[in-house]
């Protein structure tokens, strides 16, 4: 009798720790949470909509575990790259080469992306060929040193000034990690196409994300891109919309916080 006594209590105690962790893990996270927002700015922090938090640390890990998934590259699928936060010194990412195929068109023949990218603008744009649209790719992997040349360009052109609203510095492109796009004709009439239309309602769905929306150019660091994509995949474009007011910046700037805060 004595016994059972005592397997009942220590099963209620195992029980009652067992709880008593999961609420201060929660308390902590829901804590961490309001600290990652005071340290954003303060339009991210009027833009940032977390009306319930358990179910946005819910979805937020359904986001890392996503990010999990993508594996053909040593940097996270989130990686932070802006003009504030450059990629490692050296680093290049493995890439594939684009062929020419029926799912997509390719404007030169020197175009590559993350392995793992690579079947994600598959289907990307198999389902706007469902609906009549054909999607172009016109930019992708930008190296260190390709970059550099570019950024030049835009300075000789342009000025220094205008140049670095339009163009990253060596380093800071989301291009080098290899898993952003700019699509179709690059000029800021691409949204008034079809495709450039399509993909402003539609790609999200698949994963794709508008890297620098109208009117964020003191966030992002760069004016309105009508053809510049990223993946990020179908969670956290989710999330984007949900808590971000759909701007990618605020998103990646959050989760850079998240892995990086103790
Ligand atoms: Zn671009």
């Amino acid at each position: 009798m004595k016994t059972k006594i005592f397997k009942a209590l220590s099963i209620a105690l195992v029980m009652f720790t067992a709880a008593q962790n999961c609420f201060s893990q929660t308390k902590a996270e829901l804590e961490k949470i309001d600290l990652i927002l005071s340290k954003m700015s303060a339009r991210a922090q009027r833009e940032i909509k977390i009306d319930d938090k358990i179910q946005f640390i819910k979805d937020l890990k359904v986001v890392l575990e996503e990010e999990k998934k993508y594996t053909a590259d040593p940097l996270p699928l989130y990686y932070l790259i802006d003009k504030k936060h450059k990629a490692p010194e050296g680093y290049a990412p493995k890439t594939v080469a684009l062929v020419k195929n029926n799912d997509y068109g390719i404007s030169r023949n020197d175009l590559s992306l993350r392995p793992d990218v690579e079947p994600e603008l598959r289907k990307l744009s198999q389902a706007a060929n469902k609906e009549g649209v054909w999607i172009l790719v016109s930019s992708t992997y930008r190296s260190y040193e390709y970059q550099a040349k570019l950024f030049q360009r835009w300075v000789d052109i342009d000025g220094l000034e205008q140049a670095e609203r339009e163009s990253a510095r060596p380093g800071t492109s989301q291009h080098q990690l290899g898993c952003a796009i700019d699509f179709g004709s690059i000029t800021h009439d691409y949204i008034n196409t079809k495709a450039g239309q399509w993909l402003y309602n539609n790609a999200y769905k698949y994963g794709w994300s508008l890297s620098f929306p109208k009117g964020y150019e003191p966030d992002t660091g760069y004016m309105y891109e009508c053809w510049h994509y990223r993946f990020i995949g179908i969670p956290a474009c989710q999330m984007q919309k949900k808590y971000f007011n759909n701007v990618q910046q605020f998103l990646l700037e959050f989760i850079n916080y998240w892995k990086n805060e103790k």
